[in-house]
């Protein structure tokens, strides 16, 4: 098999058979040998049912449809897919047709065309969506730059080709909380970015809430740098010093003008101020630790309920441990 497309697909059933059509329309001419991975990530519409017809009524086509018992995010999907893919390159698509399969050739060409290249990451320009939401984007990666040890392109997403050994050095990395990001970029090899433009959503809507978007992005800060520990330890040094040369401060006033402190208000704010550092740090040091309490329950990273399309079915394949 030369080429996999990994699919994540949640509550997608207006898009699934467009996708599975356009890829074909684009692929005729000019790929012969793909298969389609489809991940229902426990969709509550008709998605599965779309599938599963999308399945049954190809069989000229290799499709494998693997469908979780929940919904358990995008991530999980993306490994389950990579896990499943038997080209020798794998491509992850969204399924809303928001990235365009001809952005997949361009991105075969490219990697076919130059033996160093492990991985081809499209990255968009320009992003069509509200300026304060790419402001905070940007700001994001501002910052996980500055933090973590690996780097983050501001504008690319999952969308990318990887070759085989890059797809075996992901999968090597089974951790629960994932962010694809920065697991891309911490396993090294040669990426190469091309600019391409995300085109408009026609059905269906986009499952990122911006709460949801900042809870993601405080999990890549976490998983991909112990930074803020370090921080929140220089944090408490500089209010404890601060603190110490108040105090001399103070009783040199008293001993040498005799003036006393003057004291209700300042204490008040002191304390306030102290209570509310402890309370960051400790927060900053709960997140770490959360993140530790739920990897060492060794969960599985999703549950599959149905695999079609599956080689050489083992009855113990419908969950997977890290
Ligand atoms: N998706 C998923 N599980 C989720 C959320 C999203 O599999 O919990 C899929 C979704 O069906 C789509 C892709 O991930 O194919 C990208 O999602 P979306 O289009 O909502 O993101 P956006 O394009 O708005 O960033
Ligand atoms: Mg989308």
């Amino acid at each position: 098999m030369k080429l996999s497309l990994v699919v994540p697909c949640y509550n997608e059933e207006a898009n699934v058979k467009r996708f599975f059509n356009e890829v074909n329309n684009v692929f005729l001419c000019n790929v012969d040998d793909y298969e389609f991975v489809f991940i229902n990530d426990g969709s509550k519409d008709k998605t599965y049912d779309n599938l599963k017809e999308i399945y049954e009524e190809n069989s000229a086509y290799n499709i494998q449809v693997l469908s979780f018992s929940r919904n358990f995010g995008k991530e999980s999907a993306i490994y389950a897919g990579l896990k499943a893919a038997k080209g020798d390159y794998v491509c992850i698509i969204d399924a809303d047709l928001q990235q365009r399969p001809e952005v997949v050739l361009k991105m075969l060409s490219e990697i076919e065309a130059d033996d160093s290249i492990d991985c081809v990451a499209a990255y968009q320009e320009e992003r069509n969506e509200g300026a304060l939401l790419t402001k905070f984007k940007s700001a994001f990666y501002t910052i996980i730059n500055k933090l973590a040890e690996v780097d983050f392109v501001n504008g690319a997403s999952d969308f990318r080709l990887l070759n085989r050994k890059m797809v075996d050095a992901v999968l090597s990395m089974s951790e629960y909380h994932r962010f694809s990001k920065g697991i891309f970029s911490w396993v090294g090899f040669n990426t190469k970015y091309i600019a391409y433009e995300a085109e408009e959503r026609e059905y269906g809507e986009s499952k990122w809430s911006f709460l949801k978007l900042f809870k993601y992005a405080i999990d890549g800060i976490v998983a991909f740098s112990t930074l803020p520990l370090r921080l929140s330890i220089a944090a408490g040094f500089i209010t404890a010093v601060i603190s110490i040369i108040y105090l001399v401060v103070v009783i040199l006033q008293k001993l040498i003008e005799g003036i006393d402190v003057p004291g209700y208000a300042t204490i008040i704010v002191l304390i306030l101020f102290l209570g509310g550092m402890q309370l960051f740090c400790l927060g900053i040091l709960g997140e770490y630790l959360a993140k530790v309490y739920v990897q060492t329950k060794n969960r599985p990273l999703y549950i599959l309920k149905e695999h079609l399309g599956k080689e050489n079915k083992n009855e113990n394949d419908y969950y997977d441990f890290q």
